[in-house]
Order: structure tokens, then C-alpha cells, then sequence
């Protein structure tokens, strides 16, 4: 199972004040949304997407569609504080102006919704490019109005934007007397090897959220674990396009019983008191790091 996040370095300079899966609930900010029943206005917003990039204006702010060429085939993909924002494949990026930025670098520099709203482009766009002949009969795929969707007009076959779902896990256990709780943090095998991360891995057809944290961190570490419970999440765009992130906080069921990394995945697993966190964490705007920055909050 390739970990699905965390294990990127960030400068730690992300969008620190309001980050977090609070601020994703606080009403404003990214819709996402599929509707086509207006056309684009000059005044919305436009989000080009080249390859596995997004377009940002000169300021880092995202263009208007009246400040870009013309063009008629715009996607939807949901409301900025209101404003309608807009995608499209281009596939001659440089004659557009601005610059190009992977959804990381976007998401280390950006508010949280513009990085969400990023990552859906990713994802729409992806998904028009891996979803254009239908899959059971080989006629040509069209969009569904108002859907994120394509179905078949030979055989009806509807094929819905996909959507991974991975869960993380901030595990913790006492310390030795007088001492604050220990946090389990990890190191890949692959990826971003010298950070220290949370155990991860992606929830499999037929698992709970639940399931899939108990089985991952058996599997990776060997520990049985106690008091799961929900933290929050995030679209997370660095694995591919549609990756939904849900972390948990839980504690360990026998705390005498040390970590046994699977060495497959990982290559390490320590305990570290939540007061000698290492300096290797994943990146501030990562929901790794809000999981451990409120793990070592904790009074
Ligand atoms: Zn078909």
C-alpha cells in the first residue's frame, strides 16, 4: 500500500492561521460543483490545467476567464466564495500567462480552499482524460449535465469521478511516570524517506474507515489498537486527483508491546515523547501535521 500522504517535505510555510479541518467548516470558501447551467462570465474564475499542473496569475491568485484567451470548452468545478471557477486541459501552456504550479508547491503557498479547489481541476480534468470510452462497450464516453459523471450512449454505462479514501492514524501511548504521552511516527521505504510520518494506507471495497485503521497499523507495525477515533479530513491531491484523507487519533491496547515495522513499507517505527517531536514532520498544510500538532497539544 503506498502511503498516501505525509511524506512529501514542506517548507512548513503553509496557510498555519485557519489550516485545519475546522476551517474547511466554516461556510465560505470552496463548493465544489458540477453545474453548466450558466455559461463562464469574464469576472469567474479560471483554473487551466496542463498535465499534472494548475495556472496561477503573476500575485498567485487564480485568473479570471476574461483575462485568458477564449475558449469554449470549460468545465465546472464548483464556487469560490461565490465565484464560479472554471477548468480546462491546455496543451499549450506556455502561451498562457503566468506560472505553473504542481498541486504541492500550490498547496504549501495557497489558502486551504484554493488548494482544494486545485486539486478538484486535477481531478476533473484527470478524469475526462483516463474516462473517454466507455469501459464495457467502447463507444465514445459523454458528460452528464449537472454530474460529475460520463456515461455511454450505447449501453448507459455511468462512470463517476473516482474518489480514493485513505486513513492515517496519530497512535499514542503513556509515557514512563512524570513523563508526557509517546506518539508512533514512521519513515517510508519509498517516497520522501528521512520524514517522520503516521502510519497510513488506503481503505479497501467492503472496510469501514474504522476497519481500515485497525488493519493498516496491523499490518505496518503489528499493534492492536484502543479508543479509535474520528479527527477529521482532507482532499488531498499529491497521490493522483480524488484522494480523500481521514484521520484518527487512537491509543495502543497493550502499551508493553514495541512496534514491528513490516519492512516492506516502512523502515522504521519509534515512539517519540510528545515533547521531542522529531523536526522531520510532514508539511504545515498537511492533515498528517494538524493530526500531530493536536496529539502534542493535548494537556
Ligand atoms: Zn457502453
Amino acid at each position: 500500500m503506498t502511503d498516501p500522504a505525509g511524506t512529501t517535505p514542506g517548507s512548513g510555510a503553509g496557510p498555519a492561521s485557519g489550516a485545519g479541518p475546522a476551517a474547511s467548516r466554516a461556510g465560505a470558501g470552496f463548493l465544489p460543483g458540477a453545474r453548466t447551467g450558466t455559461p463562464p462570465a469574464p469576472a469567474d474564475l479560471a483554473v487551466p490545467v496542463a498535465g499534472h499542473r494548475v495556472l496561477t496569475g503573476p500575485d498567485g491568485s487564480f485568473p479570471r476567464i476574461g483575462e485568458l484567451p477564449d475558449r469554449s470548452d470549460w468545465l465546472p468545478v464548483g464556487t469560490l466564495d461565490g465565484v464560479p471557477v472554471w477548468t480546462a486541459a491546455v496543451t499549450d501552456p506556455e502561451a498562457l500567462p503566468g506560472s505553473w504550479h504542481s498541486w504541492r508547491r500550490l498547496a504549501a503557498t495557497v489558502a486551504e480552499p484554493s488548494a482544494t479547489l486545485a486539486g478538484r481541476a486535477l481531478a476533473v480534468v484527470g478524469f475526462r482524460r483516463t474516462h473517454r470510452w466507455c469501459g464495457a462497450c467502447r463507444a465514445e464516453l459523454a458528460d452528464v449535465p449537472g454530474e460529475s459523471a460520463r456515461r455511454c450512449p450505447d449501453c448507459g454505462l455511468t462512470a463517476f469521478l473516482p474518489l480514493s479514501v485513505a486513513v492515517l492514524v496519530a497512535i499514542t501511548r503513556p509515557g514512563p511516570a512524570g513523563r508526557p504521552d509517546q506518539l508512533l511516527l514512521v519513515r517510508h521505504a519509498y517516497g520522501p524517506t528521512e520524514l517522520w510520518a503516521l502510519v497510513a494506507g488506503f481503505v479497501e471495497a467492503g472496510e469501514t474507515l474504522e476497519g481500515a485503521a485497525h488493519r493498516e497499523v496491523g499490518e505496518e507495525v503489528g499493534l492492536t489498537l484502543d479508543r479509535v477515533a474520528y479527527f477529521g479530513s482532507q482532499p488531498w491531491a499529491m497521490s493522483g486527483p480524488g484522494t480523500l484523507l481521514a484521520g484518527f487519533t487512537a491509543t495502543v491496547a497493550d502499551p508493553t508491546i514495541e512496534p514491528q515495522v513490516d519492512r516492506r513499507e516502512l523502515t522504521e517505527a519509534r515512539w517519540f515523547p510528545l515533547d521531542a517531536l522529531p523536526a522531520e514532520l510532514p508539511p504545515a498544510y498537511s492533515i498528517s501535521r494538524w493530526l500531530i500538532d493536536a496529539v502534542a497539544a493535548r494537556p
